[in-house]
């Protein structure tokens, strides 16, 4: 494949390598979804927020507020405060099955997107955690932790 990436009319710079290279599922960026995964190849977060009512989203074709179309990809900070985590012990994949127990997380950054993660350690709900990436996919975690 060359250098390019084609989703519907978004076009990306390299294919969605996001996942786990371990043989397990591959998040698969469509034309919605594609600039969060680049950036986070990147090591960045991006978040899609609403032209309409300037609500973020989860990236999509409509707001599911106000139905609109248009929306700005903008960057987002890399620190939050944990809102939620559930451990997870049955694996919805066969490949994570060897990582159960595993934690996820909705953590709410500081410009109020609200983003789900995985999770590293055992950071504590209404603490602050970073933001860091590993296999392209973002997780979160204390702050200072390593
Ligand atoms: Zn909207």
């Amino acid at each position: 494949m060359s250098g390019e990436w084609s989703s519907g009319t978004t076009r990306h710079s390299r294919p969605p390598t996001c996942g786990f290279s371990s043989g397990g599922p591959v998040a698969e960026a469509d034309a919605d979804s594609g600039p969060f995964w680049d950036a986070c190849t990147r090591g960045e977060l991006v978040g899609q927020r609403c032209l309409g009512c300037r609500r973020w989203r989860a990236p999509a074709e409509f707001c599911p507020h106000c139905h609109t179309r248009a929306h700005e990809w903008l960057p987002l900070p890399g620190t939050g405060v944990l809102r939620s985590c559930v451990v997870v012990h049955r694996a919805q994949h066969p490949a994570f099955a060897d990582r159960t127990p595993y934690r996820i997380a909705r953590v709410e950054l500081d410009r109020g997107f609200v983003l789900t993660c995985a999770v590293d350690g055992e950071p504590r709900i209404g603490h602050v955690v970073e933001i860091v990436f590993r296999d392209n996919l973002p997780h979160c975690r204390e702050t200072g932790g390593n």
